[in-house]
């Protein structure tokens, strides 16, 4: 499903985000940026080696990525052209600013590729696996985060969220419909 907010098309499918076209992907990743279980590990070993080569250079200069911010690397092998790194927040019940971490790491992503002038990003469902962070939470701030962005950012032509599996693709298409109904 799809909708266009101002100039932007935000759209969301089921997929595997390692076979995404757009200018870029956004990884899963955790503080270390040297790789891991689920979507980060996808990507890497889809990538290819020197993704993880640009993020140890990256790790050595600024050290371990925060919660809530983003870096971006080459896209290797993949078909996107840059892999944007961010980290999410663990699930701690809601009472660790979850919420505002999350935002933070849609908005430091989608800021990430408006500067380098991308027209097309996608992201996965940040935090919604090891980190256990509940999928219709997550999608209410994650697609909000991007509603919010793409509504004073124009230079973004398409926002994707590529959910793996279907019970989470309906979660997240669900939320959209809500947010795109309440905002028209
Ligand atoms: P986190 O540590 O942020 O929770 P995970 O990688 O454990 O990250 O999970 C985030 C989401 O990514 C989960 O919904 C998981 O099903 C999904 N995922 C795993 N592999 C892929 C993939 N290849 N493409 C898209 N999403 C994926």
């Amino acid at each position: 499903m799809e909708a266009t907010v101002n100039r932007t098309v935000i759209r969301l499918v089921q997929g595997d985000i390692t076979r995404q076209a757009t200018d870029a992907i956004v990884n899963a990743a955790n503080s270390g940026l040297m790789g891991g279980g689920g979507v980060d590990g996808a990507i890497h070993r889809a990538g290819g080696p020197a993704i993880l080569e640009e993020c140890r250079r990256i790790r050595d200069e600024i050290g371990r990525l925060p919660a809530g911010k983003a870096i971006i690397t080459t896209g290797g092998n993949l078909k996107a052209k840059y892999v944007i790194h961010t980290v999410g927040p663990v699930w701690h019940g809601g009472t660790k600013q979850e919420a505002e971490t999350l935002a933070s790491a849609h908005i430091e992503s989608l800021k990430l590729a408006a500067e380098k002038g991308l027209r097309s990003v996608s992201f996965p469902a940040i935090s919604t696996g090891a980190y256990g962070y509940p999928a219709e939470l997550a999608a209410k701030v994650a697609l909000q985060a991007a509603v919010d962005f793409v509504g004073v950012n124009t230079n973004l032509k398409e926002v994707n969220f590529v959910l793996f599996d279907s019970p989470t693709y309906r979660i997240y298409a669900d939320m959209f419909s809500q947010i795109t109904q309440k905002s028209n």
